[in-house]
């Protein structure tokens, strides 16, 4: 049998969807790979038809025990015989698998990882000693700390090579960015593995940034031009993904939370009820997700901001797998991101520290970005694309440049004539002239004291937000954020350097830079 009619007889699709035919092709071959698919995209027939077309057994590795249930009773009713081993089984139920495998009646078994290499586990000599042809690994991006949702049991996987050293390997997931691919290869020893990128746009996903000033009211805002769709509002603390899902059913809202601290119960409930479009809303951390398959996903709201890239990348795509028109928002405000780096910081690892500050980094670009946001999504995945998608907020406003060099030097002399001790509101009130008694008095003495009345407070933080991202201000964290000069600050104070804004020309619906208060 060809994969082809495999497709046909076993699922009843008419063709391959991707590179899944190469994928599948190559692991026919018995070469390891590795493969990145956007959620959604066919990654688990990449692995389940090699296993039916291939002799013997076929492990699958999955984090999510939850899930296995499901994934096998579909491939049971597609005619092919699929079990599992985990922890909510009983031993008589055990027993009657491994007899099934023992008598090769079972083409695919899935396991959790800590089932397969556990302290108490025997079940490796046992599966060493069955026809093991193939082992895929699900969600390979938890092997590795750099990902975005490392779990400890899969660095067990790295025993793998030495336990199947025969085996060929499949590494598969939805997210990884360089460094964390380089990690599930170097960590699950995959040897030369041929390596499969599909693109990873969704072109029905519209991508935005707001300004988080009130975020509250925001969001009602936000919901209620949208209150006969689905959506998914990300959080970043369990406490107020329960205090936003009450005060939105009080609002009226469908809406119930999910995150890690709940009950088993409470947690099933809420998923089953958001499923079968119960509730509309789900207010969520980021435990919520993996693995969930609701095509009619209308929004995904990011109300704080996420650590990376790769973990919001893979949250938004949540939005719209049935292909229609979707949307991905993000609320902005420069104290999460400053919230954010302090949690970064890994007490006595430096390396690691420094990688998620610089992912913590490029997720603050991206949202503070004046070119156009999917493109840069996909540089981020290292995928090439044009510089205009005309779908993210940025594509759909116009710009305007206007001369900033007299607004630059007087913020520039500013930060220097109070000797780059203070923060941004500071600073912004010195420039103003602020009466307020927090202004010391020495301060209202200086010359430069006043000399940006003219702008209002909103202006500032954009044009210092300006600065900072031209390199021309930066802020360092003294405990708190202060606005320090940077060596490009000299020559815009000498006269030496012409300064440019670009500004929307609706700046209020537009993406706003922000800078911390
Ligand atoms: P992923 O694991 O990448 O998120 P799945 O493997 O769950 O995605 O596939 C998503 C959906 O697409 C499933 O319903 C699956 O049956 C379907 N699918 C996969 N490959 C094809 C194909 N070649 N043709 C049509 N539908 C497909
Ligand atoms: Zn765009």
């Amino acid at each position: 049998m060809t994969p082809l009619q495999a497709l046909h007889k076993y699922y009843g699709y008419t063709q391959f969807r991707h590179q899944q035919e190469a994928i599948i092709q190559q692991i026919l071959n018995g070469r390891d790979a590795l493969v990145l698919m956007p959620t959604g995209g066919g990654k688990s027939l990449c692995y389940q038809l090699p296993a039916v077309l291939l002799p013997g057994l076929t492990l699958v590795i999955s984090p999510l025990i939850a899930l296995m249930k499901d994934q096998v009773d579909s491939l049971n009713l597609n005619g092919i015989p699929a079990a599992y081993l985990n922890s909510t089984q009983s031993s008589d139920e055990q027993q009657n698998i491994i007899n099934r495998l023992r008598s090769g009646d079972i083409k695919l078994l899935y396991l959790a990882p800590e089932r397969l290499f556990g302290s108490e586990s025997r079940l490796v000599s046992f599966l060493k000693s069955l026809p093991v042809s193939l082992i895929a690994i699900d969600e390979a991006h938890c092997i590795s700390h750099w990902g975005h949702d490392f779990r400890p049991e899969y660095l067990m996987l790295s025993n793998l090579k030495t336990e199947f050293p025969k085996t060929p390997v499949v590494a598969l997931t939805a997210t990884a960015d360089q460094l964390t691919r380089h990690d599930i290869k170097e960590k699950l020893a995959l040897h030369q593995p041929a390596e499969f990128v599909s693109s990873f746009n969704r072109p029905n996903i519209t991508y935005k940034v707001v300004p988080k000033k009130n975020s509250y009211n925001q969001l009602l805002d936000f919901l209620a031009e949208r209150k006969e769709d689905s959506g998914i509002i990300y959080c970043l603390s369990r406490v107020s993904t329960e205090d936003l899902a009450a005060d939105l059913r009080a609002q009226g809202y469908a809406a119930e939370a999910y995150h890690a601290g709940l009950d088993n119960e409470t947690k099933a409930r809420n998923q089953d009820k958001f499923l079968r479009d119960e509730i509309k809303v789900m207010v969520a951390t980021i435990a919520f997700g993996m693995g969930i398959n609701k095509s009619n996903v209308r929004y995904v709201v990011h109300y704080d901001l996420p650590k990376n890239i790769e973990g919001y990348y893979q949250e938004t795509g949540r939005a719209g797998r049935d292909g229609l028109p979707s949307e991905a928002v993000l609320f902005f405000s420069a104290g999460d991101a400053f919230k954010l780096q302090r949690f970064a910081r890994v007490e006595g690892n430096e390396e690691q520290s420094r990688i998620m500050l610089k992912k913590l980094d490029d997720m603050v670009k991206y949202s503070q970005l004046q070119t156009c946001r999917r493109q840069y999504l996909m540089h981020y995945f290292n995928e090439p694309f044009p510089d205009h998608c005309g779908s993210c907020d940025v594509c759909l406003t116009e710009f305007k440049k206007i001369d900033g060099t007299v607004i630059a030097q007087k913020a520039l002399s500013a930060v220097s004539r109070l000797n780059q001790r203070f923060g941004n509101t500071y600073v912004i009130d010195f420039l103003r002239g602020s009466k307020s008694e927090k202004i010391r008095e020495e301060h209202k003495q200086l010359k430069t004291y006043g000399i940006g009345a003219d702008l209002s407070k909103a202006d500032w933080q954009r044009y210092i937000g300006q600065l900072i991202l031209q390199g021309y201000l930066q802020i360092t964290d003294d405990g708190y954020p202060i606005l320090k000069l940077t060596p490009a600050s000299d020559a815009v104070l000498k006269g030496q350097q012409k300064i440019e804004f670009t500004l929307a020309e609706n700046i209020e619906e537009a993406a706003e830079i922000q800078t911390p208060s």
